[in-house]
């Protein structure tokens, strides 16, 4: 189960890897996008930051959730804003009665397919959110079954947000958003070692 201390290191930690990580998203997003991922994804956590010092998370999850997603959703323009928005949300609705992690990506991975309307094998955040909602049921979310899915996105046609404007062109290139999604799996298993 998540507790307020783990979700408190989680959202430093990723704090911390887009930090380090947001010229990587630009570079990932100016072959296949609009080159403002990094910079996207780098609001994004300075909203959540200032957030958590405005609204200090506790042990209500389902508040810190929604403090998260409303970080996003107002601060982050773009697709990944709303649809990192609707993921925390999902799981802000989840934690009212549920707070076990598996349960909770995977309401995030459903709230991101609906919303973006977008599929397994389409090229997006969600093949990597998706997947990984059963790698951690199964307890076999590691860091290098992390990269193992971002990598996954490169041979995958993008089939919805910018880069499907490049259809077959876009072959052969990580997708942002799943390398995005990486980093905040990889700073949930920091959070929790
Ligand atoms: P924008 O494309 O508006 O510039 P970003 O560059 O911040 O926004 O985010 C792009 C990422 O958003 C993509 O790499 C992809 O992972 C994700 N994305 C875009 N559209 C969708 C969608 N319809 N469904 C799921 N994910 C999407
Ligand atoms: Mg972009
Ligand atoms: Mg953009």
């Amino acid at each position: 189960m998540l507790n307020v201390e783990t979700l408190t290191k989680w959202m430093t930690n990723f704090e911390n890897r887009i930090a380090d990580q947001k010229d990587h998203l630009t570079e990932l997003d100016r072959v296949i996008g609009d080159s403002d991922h990094g910079n996207n994804m780098e609001r994004g956590v300075n909203a959540i930051k200032a957030a958590f010092e405005k609204t200090p998370p506790t042990d209500d999850l389902a508040q810190d959730f929604k403090t998260i997603a409303m970080a996003m959703l107002s601060k982050v323009g773009g697709a990944s804003g709303p649809l990192y928005g609707t993921a925390f949300l999902e799981m802000a609705k989840l934690a009212k009665t549920d707070t076990d992690f598996g349960d909770l990506v995977e309401a995030a991975a459903k709230g991101i397919a609906k919303r973006g309307q977008a599929k397994p094998g389409d090229k997006t955040m969600l093949d990597v959110w998706a997947p990984a909602a059963d790698l951690i049921k199964q307890n076999k979310l590691t860091a290098d079954a992390i990269d193992k899915l971002v990598e996954a996105t490169k041979p995958m046609t993008a089939k919805r947000g910018r880069a499907s404007y490049l259809g077959e062109k876009s072959v052969g290139h990580v997708d942002p958003g799943a390398a995005s999604t990486g980093e905040l799996l990889k700073a949930y298993l920091d959070a929790k070692a």
